[in-house]
């Protein structure tokens, strides 16, 4: 048994190890992919429920390596953060998004303007003066602050609750609007909306996913909206797959929603000719 033992050990430690070197060579690809071009944003409708038309887009950041073709996201965001690395990332993000969605409602003038909504990791709120930041990159690409949204988890709020607090009331008084992602997912959930200043949350996409079959997920989902509703938030269903949930949900009242059955995340080009 000790040997049987120490030979598991052994090749448990050289998994690590090797998990170890690949998360070390992604971080040093990924520290160059920005500047080759193989970091892009894809975007993703948001629907009104209740008026039926798109309107906003969330980014999502994709990486396209040269050898392994698409990385994904939870993976490779998860690296730039442990590493640090999305403290120079995350700001580009915000820049695109905002140039793209400059693009966008210059094609669409006349109509209501689209607002786009930019996830930001937990690192990414807490370097630097991201308010400061927020308000440059509005300067610089001349975005509105009303479409601009920010994403941020629960993970990043927990814990230091009245720093974040703080810094959530200043990214708002910039006038942008911040939402509570993966919602339902942590811990503190609706408690949580007391103390911490938001306009709206995400509900998390495992919990829309069985709204029509079960019922405890339906009256979880119905509750959030409820409660979000009586602290006059808005309410976003993610992960809508189906027209089934898309009319329950909207039958519930919740506002917003996104999701493959409204519409998957498509590169800039792609999105542009959506609103001709
Ligand atoms: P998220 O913020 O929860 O983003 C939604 C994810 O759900 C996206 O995955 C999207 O493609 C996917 N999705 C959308 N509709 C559906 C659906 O109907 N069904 C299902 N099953 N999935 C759907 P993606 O693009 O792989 O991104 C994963 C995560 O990576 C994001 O989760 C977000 O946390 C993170 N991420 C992506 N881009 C960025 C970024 O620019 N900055 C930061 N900090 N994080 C990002
Ligand atoms: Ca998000
Ligand atoms: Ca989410
Ligand atoms: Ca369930």
């Amino acid at each position: 048994a000790k040997v049987a033992g120490k030979n598991c050990y052994r090749f448990y430690s050289r998994a690590m190890d090797q998990a170890v070197e690949r998360r070390v060579q992604m971080e040093h690809e990924l520290r160059g992919a920005w500047d080759r071009g193989e970091l892009s944003l894809a975007y993703q409708p948001v629907f009104d429920l209740a008026e039926g038309t798109m309107v906003g887009a969330e980014a999502l950041l994709r990486w396209r390596h040269p050898k392994h073709g698409l990385v994904a996201p939870s993976v490779f965001i998860e690296v730039a953060e442990q590493s640090g690395l999305i403290e120079v990332l995350g700001p580009r993000v915000l820049r695109a998004a905002c140039r793209d969605a400059v693009r966008w409602n210059t094609r669409r003038s006349g109509d209501r303007p689209l607002f786009v909504s930019v996830n930001v990791s937990p690192r990414q709120l807490r370097s630097g003066d991201l308010p400061k930041v927020v308000a440059a990159i509005l300067a610089e690409t001349g975005l509105s602050a009303r479409q601009l949204h920010l994403e941020l988890t629960e993970t990043a709020v927990i814990g230091d609750e009245v720093h974040a607090g703080n810094l959530l009331s200043r990214l708002r008084q910039t006038g942008v609007k911040v939402w509570l992602d993966d919602f339902g997912t942590g811990f503190s959930g609706l408690s949580h909306l007391r103390r911490v200043p938001v306009d709206g949350v995400k509900i998390d996409r495992s919990f829309i996913a069985d709204i029509l079959r079960d019922p405890d997920d339906l009256a979880l989902t119905t509750a959030i909206i409820a409660m979000a509703h009586s602290l006059g938030i808005t309410v976003v269903a993610e992960g809508v797959e189906k027209e089934g949930q898309y009319a329950l949900l909207r039958e519930r009242g919740c506002d917003l929603a996104q999701g493959y059955w409204i519409g998957h995340p498509v590169a800039v080009d792609e999105f542009l000719s959506l609103l001709d």
